[in-house]
């Protein structure tokens, strides 16, 4: 095996999703799922394309209530490029019978390749060979080749490369029935074997330009039926514009396609007008063999950087393809983007393609490699602090609030409802209570200054971040018997957004927030230290030195408790409840199903206090926790991993990652079935179809941080 490829051999109907998210192409400005060029989005294939941070809001009725939602617009579609035999049909591998069909992704290079060999209804057989790669040197430059070969027929072949602007945000089948509209077709042009597509955002206004230089190598007198790009008026009007030629083929000779596309929005920098910089770029660019080593040269140099190793080969693979799609998600052309990491990165429509606080699993590996994206994640954060200090403000705080789900410009996204198909019923999402969302902003702060130990980004824009995320945690503290205390919030955990008897919503003093908050405290004091005190008045570092020891943290039976009241939940009765469903991760939802709710019982989606010990290290939370004045040692550690363990169902890709960190380094033994499980999280689809919607950017990055860390002397 060889551990830079990943092959598919056959075609699988439904494991078609999963291998258009695992073999996109991207390089962190857009990235295009792996589907063939021939195909159209249906219930099998979704060919989507996605730019970093183009969004566009709709309004939709969702049971009975008008819902704006903002998604990662999936942009024109540019892969079209099929043929035809002898006036036959435009080919499709459900017409035909398939004698041969192998995907490789080759991940050192970033090339997806597909051979096919097909048989018609008259027995006519031909072989494809498609070579494809979205441009790591070029972040606006994608290209296609197509070589076919009439193995064992003559005659005329005709070939049609188009861009299709047509194209809907219908990848999720739950979002479907909501608005899904995004693009308005505004012109399209054909000349010259270049064909141009001008789309824009219906609500956001962003233009989408695309062009594409479509140029055939083989094949006797050319017939013309069309010698050069073409627009069929009406086609145009819909948003598509198509180029086809005909040429006569002879048994076992092949004709090459080139397809070279370019692709700019009203968004870029160093651009007049995108459809100008669309057509311009595709008529310099150079062909498909000059691209190519261009765009292998770029990723040699990323891979240099940013490698790690592993024993077994399999598992190397693993790395390689989670490394790839992390670069890919989060290349170093973010560095001049205004975009955040969508946690499912720019692979498919689950979440919309908003940011959460997924980064927080990103950042370890990225910042001591490839300061300059980290430092622009964080710009995109520091550019929305103004809508974040709104938010603050409008619940009645000072500081900024960040969103749970963010956007394009940092307004909460988090929809009100979400909708829970095993009973079909749309319910409330608290979800956006989940604030510890800026202690994620303010780690990767601190992170970002770990490795770069620069103290001007601290005493800059860093710092601002900091500050105000902790001034947040101050307004929302309130003092109470000596004891600071947050109510009302959401952990890491989504099973609980309440309490059972509690009409509020959201719960009190959750371990995970608290702790996190005194950490913040004591980086915002140690960040004074270093950079001074500017601007922060004598009763602020007060009440930051007053937090940082005396946060209000409770325990029960030896453990932290998850939150206040925790400890007065029920037992789930676990073995009758796996017994029942086999699998148990989306307990919330089986238990809603049954009209119960999972508020009432000791379970957790995901790790909530072990994400103190994944985060902090056991010294790093004894540390805080004898600051604040309590008791902890090796023994309560263990205790409270092993407790939290027995109630954790996994519904999140990212819970196994924690699981296998943390135990990795309190008790070795238990932690190899969350290694596996999350390093198969992805690549195997663990969790029942969530990846053919978007691959788990978060999860991915954590993978590899925990091979980094096991490399490590
Ligand atoms: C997890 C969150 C995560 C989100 C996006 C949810 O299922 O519970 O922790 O941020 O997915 O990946």
């Amino acid at each position: 095996m060889n551990p830079w490829l990943l092959v598919y051999d056959g075609f699988d109907p439904a494991q078609e999703g999963l291998r258009e998210a695992l073999t996109a192409l991207g390089n962190g400005y857009f990235a295009t799922r792996g589907a063939a060029p021939e195909s159209r989005a249906d219930e099998v294939h979704y060919p989507g394309t996605y730019v970093a941070g183009c969004y566009d809001r709709l309004v939709s009725q969702v049971a009975g209530h008008s819902a704006e939602n903002e998604d990662l617009v999936n942009a024109p579609n540019w892969l079209p490029l099929t043929f035809r035999a002898d006036g036959g049909d435009w080919f499709a591998p459900d017409g035909v019978e398939i004698l041969a069909d192998r995907r490789t992704l080759d991940m050192r290079r970033g090339v997806l390749t597909r051979l096919l060999r097909t048989r018609d209804s008259r027995g006519r057989i031909t072989r494809l060979e498609q070579h494809r790669l979205v441009s790591m040197d070029d972040p606006h430059l994608a290209a296609l080749t197509m070589t076919i070969v009439p193995e064992n027929w003559s005659g005329t072949l005709e070939i049609r490369s188009a861009l299709d602007g047509r194209v809907t945000n219908a990848g999720v089948a739950r979002y479907r029935g909501l608005a899904d509209r995004h693009l308005v077709p505004i012109r399209g042009h054909a000349a010259h074997s270049v064909i141009e597509l001008l789309t824009r955002t219906a609500t956001s206004r962003v233009e989408i330009a695309l062009a594409a230089r479509t140029t055939l190598a083989g094949g006797r007198s050319r017939t013309g039926v069309a010698e050069s790009a073409s627009g069929d008026d009406q086609a145009v009007q819909e948003g598509w514009v198509s180029d086809e030629r005909a040429v006569e083929v002879k048994a076992g000779e092949g004709v090459t396609v080139e397809k070279v596309v370019a692709l700019y929005t009203s968004r870029d920098r160093a651009v007049a007008e995108s459809e100008a910089a669309a057509r311009t770029a595709v008529v310099r660019a150079g062909g498909f063999p000059c691209l190519l080593k261009r765009h292998a040269r770029a990723w040699d140099r990323l891979w240099q950087r940013a490698h790690v190793t592993a024993e077994d080969t399999e598992v190397q693979q693993i790395l390689n393809l989670y490394l790839f799609h992390l670069l890919q998600t989060a290349s170093p052309h973010v560095a001049e983007l205004d975009a955040g990491l969508p946690a499912r990165g720019l692979h498919g429509e689950a979440y919309r393609g908003h940011v959460f606080w997924d980064d927080l699993f990103v950042f370890p590996f990225l910042a001591p490699r490839f300061a300059d994206i980290t430092r622009a994640l964080l710009r995109y954060r520091w550019r929305r602090l103004p809508e974040a200090r709104w938010a603050a403000r409008a619940a009645g705080h000072t500081g900024a609030m960040f969103p749970w789900q963010s956007g394009s410009d940092g307004r909460e996204e988090t929809p009100r409802l979400h909708f829970n198909p095993r009973s079909g019923r749309w319910l409330p999402d608290r979800s956006h209570l989940q604030r510890h969302v800026g202690l994620a902003v303010a780690y990767n702060v601190w992170q970002h200054y770990r490795a770069t130990e620069d103290t001007a980004f601290l005493a800059g824009f860093g710092g601002e971040l900091l500050l105000e995320v902790a001034r947040f945690f101050a307004s929302i503290a309130t003092c109470e018997q000596g004891r600071y205390a947050i109510r009302g919030v959401m952990g890491p955990d989504e099973y609980h957004d309440g309490y059972p008897g509690r009409t509020g919503p959201g719960l009190d003093n959750n371990a995970y927030t608290n702790i996190m908050t005194a950490w913040l405290m004591r980086r915002v004091l140690d960040m004074i230290d270093l950079v001074g005190a500017e601007g922060v008045s004598r009763q602020e570092i007060d009440l930051f030195t007053g937090m940082s020891r005396r946060m209000r943290v409770d325990f029960h039976d030896g453990v932290i408790s998850q939150f206040e009241g925790y400890a007065e939940l029920e037992e789930l009765d676990w073995a009758a409840y796996r017994e029942k469903y086999t699998d148990i991760r989306r307990l919330d939802r089986i238990l809603e199903a049954e009209g119960d709710t999972s508020n009432r019982y000791k379970v957790s989606k995901q790790a909530d206090v072990l994400m103190l010990l994944h985060l902090l290290g056991q010294e790093g939370v004894g540390e805080i926790l004898t600051g604040l004045g309590y008791g902890w040692n090796a023994e309560m550690a263990a205790r409270t991993v092993d407790y939290y363990l027995a109630r954790t169902c996994h519904g999140s890709t990212l819970s196994a990652v924690v699981h296998a960190g943390v135990l990795a380094r309190l008790r070795p033994g238990a932690s190899h079935p969350f290694l596996v499980e999350a390093l198969n999280n992805d690549v195997k689809d663990l969790q029942g179809g969530t990846t053919a919607e978007g691959i788990h950017l978060g999860a991915m990055a954590g993978v590899v941080c925990l091979f980094e860390a096991q490399a490590r002397p």
